[in-house]
């Protein structure tokens, strides 16, 4: 017997494109559309903000003291996404600075996870025996107030010159115990597409590498810059993973859909990393609805951060409890698949360590005493 196929899908449509400002309204498809229009056409002072949103005391005071430290940068399809009237939208949290960002705490380090200091050659951090770091660019499309490289990043004079990429890549190169490169900035599709093939291609050539993780936010800030022929490119260079950054519902776009496809398509695995903020995802709601809807893009819910110990974030970190409260109400409730890893990336450079509420109660010999996310208790035993 045959079967007729149903060929309705309709997930792409259950995700919105984004709303287009009035101060957009006019502008062309063609120039919306196009990332280096985007990139061109960043937010980077109050003046053009004011007419995005409507501007509280607290962001203008807060980007006149802070913008010589970390640059504002918003690129317009991002700034779409903010709530006009609600200076605590997720989206402006995440990307208009706020007078927490001048609390500099005791505890505070400027360089939290000792990048720096496992640096064999300017541009790459080579801490665990068979993967590295490797910095491409310090320029970001859009520039997050919790951003763990504040240090560096969005200061031009601090990117990769050629001569620090060929040198990183002499590194890599020489140190056969490499496996696994992680591409990294800023975002690394601040480059061109050129010179990413450059460095993918040189890597590729290595016979000791055998995968690369490309690190971007572009997926969630600048979902334009995902073109066709940058997804084709990378699919010469198998196997490529890419890691991004999102971080809210809000940020899942029918942009952001369309450009995940051209990865997916173009056989790339896409992992999302999230950081968490204290007013944009301390939810358990919020954090499902997002892992839902990154399952439904093709994007593998993969890590849970929490909020590093970086200069000016701590208006952002939230106590330790909540992330296993979140765990707590994911696991078990929602397929495994959309419960990611809670993770510490622990200060100093002692690399992630993994967070989990109790499910152990007690063990008795060869009797492991378990509980559920019912909190239903079980005895497993062994033979
Ligand atoms: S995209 Fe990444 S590197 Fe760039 S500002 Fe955001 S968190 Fe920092």
């Amino acid at each position: 017997m045959g079967y007729n196929i149903v060929t309705k899908n309709n997930v792409r449509d259950r995700f919105a494109p984004a709303p287009r400002p009035e101060i957009w309204k006019d502008t062309p498809d063609k120039d919306w559309n196009n990332w280096i229009w985007q990139q061109q056409k960043r937010i980077k002072s109050m003046d053009v903000l004011e007419k995005v949103v409507k501007v509280d005391d607290d962001e203008r005071n807060a980007f006149a003291k802070s913008h010589e430290m970390f640059n504002m940068g918003i690129t317009p399809y991002y700034a779409s996404l903010m709530d006009p009237n609600d200076p605590n939208c997720p989206i402006r949290l995440q990307s208009v600075p706020k007078s927490g960002e001048l609390n500099i705490l005791p505890m505070d380090l400027e360089d939290p996870l000792g990048e720096e200091r496992d640096m064999p050659v300017p541009g790459v951090t080579h801490r665990y025996p068979d993967r590295v770091l490797f910095y491409t660019t310090h320029n970001c499309p859009v520039y997050c107030r919790h951003c763990t490289r504040k240090r560096k990043v969005s200061d031009p004079s601090s990117s990769a010159a050629n001569k620090q990429l060929e040198d990183g890549l002499a590194y890599i190169e020489s140190h056969k115990e490499i496996r696994d490169v992680v591409i990294s900035g800023g975002d690394p599709l601040s480059n061109s597409d050129d010179r990413l093939e450059y460095i993918l291609s040189r890597l590729r050539a290595m016979d000791h590498i055998q995968v690369f993780r490309i690190g971007t936010r572009n997926l969630v800030t600048l979902p334009q810059r995902i073109t066709d022929s940058f997804a084709q490119m990378l699919s010469k260079y198998h196997p490529v993973f890419v890691h991004t950054h999102f971080n809210h519902p809000k940020e899942c776009t029918q942009e952001t859909f369309d450009a995940v496809a051209r990865l997916a398509n173009a056989g790339c695995v896409v992992n999302n990393q999230m950081v968490l903020l204290k007013g944009v995802n301390d939810d358990a709601k919020i954090v499902k609805e997002l892992n839902h809807k990154l399952l439904m893009m093709r994007v593998r819910p993969y890590y849970i951060f929490q909020c590093d110990m970086s200069q000016g974030i701590s208006h952002f970190r939230t106590p330790v409890e909540k992330g296993l409260e979140i765990i707590e109400n994911l696991r078990g409730w929602t397929s495994g698949m959309a419960v990611p890893h809670y993770v510490i990336d622990a200060p100093g450079g002692g690399g992630k360590i993994p967070l989990l509420p109790q499910y152990l109660e007690k063990r008795e010999g060869k009797k492991w005493h378990l509980r559920n996310f019912r909190n239903q208790k079980f005895v497993y035993e062994e033979p």
